[in-house]
């Protein structure tokens, strides 16, 4: 089936349920019909539901639906993008290994891998995902991660997937891409070869700012890269927390069940199921939505390209854009999401925009309905060393926009007002 199918069906029998949307299931816990059944379930031996701080039908139905636009084997829900991102790098990591970033990602990214992981003991190397020629020599025996953006936020970036799978792949080394600014519409990762996807499906999935929530998709190639890799031992070998499991045996994607088992299980980053019955109701409209914000961003590209007060302009659907070779390569449908960033060269210059505009709302999100504007430096990047901010592209007068889905006219509009 075709994707926009998929959003609309995928996980959901209306047939038998003759509900036309799907159920929430409020329920924290559910009950067992014996304590031979009850021992089976939490031995594995049979499969369902025992407790929401594991799983949940209503969030198993939204993970369904996301791991089949992303061709992933299954799919993890959690509490936030962030609480995404940290569960993968506990599945994977513990004190005194390493992992492998990109010098471009979200600036909450950022501060977890550089500050708070180290705190746990686990340590942070930068690489240039447009250039990754020095990716092998950052890799050693305690690297158990190469992470980075499809579509970097604020800075724009498109990443050589290629090269970094080929030389992740050789060294046997998972990467897990953030595909939260392209959607599983616009770009899929797995396909491209990488092992774990996740999402901040606070933004496009969900699409209207009304929920906040993650998801961390697994992948047949993970599975195979787990298996038998020294690297991963504790896949390999027996796990005491859980009776001397060993989860590479498992008949399962194996990465999503440890996930499940050992990280909700101990750190509770689960989704909240209200959180994703809204996601699975969005996620209908995902492949509309994110054709109309592209649609809407390139037009607002162009006409930032023309103006005198702007001193550069990253997106990458324009021909121009230094990211526009790999999108092309990498992207499906030839559109590039509704997120696009523009220097004006100054932050007193940022800030006259900023304050004056009409019709965007000066919001720290993306991937709303409603038009954003962003000035990273006073914001999201506040937090960011001048070193930080350097590597990461950040500069004084950057203004990032987040293109929702009011008319293109009025869009122009507004920023005629205040761009010339
Ligand atoms: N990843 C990216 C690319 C983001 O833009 C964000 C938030 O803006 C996050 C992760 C974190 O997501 P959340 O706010 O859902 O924790």
């Amino acid at each position: 089936m075709k994707k926009q199918t998929l959003s609309i069906h995928k996980g959901y029998d209306k047939d038998t349920q003759k509900t036309m949307a799907p159920p929430i299931y409020l329920s924290t816990a559910y009950q067992f019909d014996s304590t031979a059944h009850a021992g089976d379930l939490f031995a594995l031996k049979q499969l369902g539901n025992i407790y929401t701080r594991l799983m949940n039908p209503t969030n198993a139905l939204f993970e369904k639906r996301l791991a089949s636009l992303e061709h992933g084997t299954a799919c993890v829900s959690t509490s936030s993008g962030m609480a995404g991102i940290f569960g993968t790098i506990v599945n994977l990591c513990e004190a005194g290994d390493n992992i492998i970033v990109s010098n471009v990602v979200y600036g909450g990214t950022t501060t977890l891998t550089d500050h708070t992981i180290k705190r746990l003991g686990i340590t942070t190397k930068k690489f240039d995902p447009t250039c990754p020629e020095n990716l092998a020599e950052l890799i050693d025996d305690k690297t158990k991660l190469v992470l980075f953006e499809s579509l970097s936020n604020p800075n724009i970036v498109v990443p050589d997937f290629d090269k970094i799978v080929r030389i992740a792949d050789e060294m046997g080394v998972i990467t897990v891409v953030d595909n939260t600014v392209a959607t599983p519409i616009l770009c899929n990762p797995i396909k491209l070869g990488c092992d774990i996807v996740v999402h901040s499906t606070s933004k496009y999935i969900n699409g209207q700012g009304t929920a906040l929530g993650g998801a961390v998709v697994d992948s047949e190639n993970c599975n195979n890269k787990l298996k038998n890799n020294s690297r991963y031992n504790h896949f390999n070998t027996a796990d005491p927390s859980y009776h001397g499991l060993i989860f590479s045996e498992l008949p399962f994607p194996i990465f999503a069940t440890r996930f499940m088992l050992c990280v909700l299980r101990d750190i509770g980053i689960t989704a909240s199921p209200m959180n994703s019955w809204l996601m699975t109701n969005s996620i209908e409209t995902l492949g509309l939505r994110v054709r109309q914000h592209s649609d809407n961003a390139l037009a607002v590209a162009k006409f930032l390209s023309g103006c005198s007060d702007v001193v550069s302009v990253r997106y990458p659907g324009l021909p121009s854009d230094t990211n526009h070779k790999f999108a092309t390569k990498y992207f499906c449908e030839d559109r590039h999401s509704g997120l696009l960033s523009f220097d004006v060269g100054s932050y007193k210059k940022a800030q006259q925009i900023v304050d004056n505009i009409s019709l965007f709302s000066i919001v720290v999100n993306i991937g709303d309905s409603k038009s954003i504007i962003t000035h990273p430096a006073s914001t999201t990047h506040q937090q960011l060393s001048k070193e930080e901010l350097d590597t990461a592209g950040i500069t004084d007068g950057l203004i990032r926009l987040s293109i929702g889905l009011e008319h293109i006219d009025d869009l122009i509009d507004a920023l005629k007002k205040v761009i010339r």
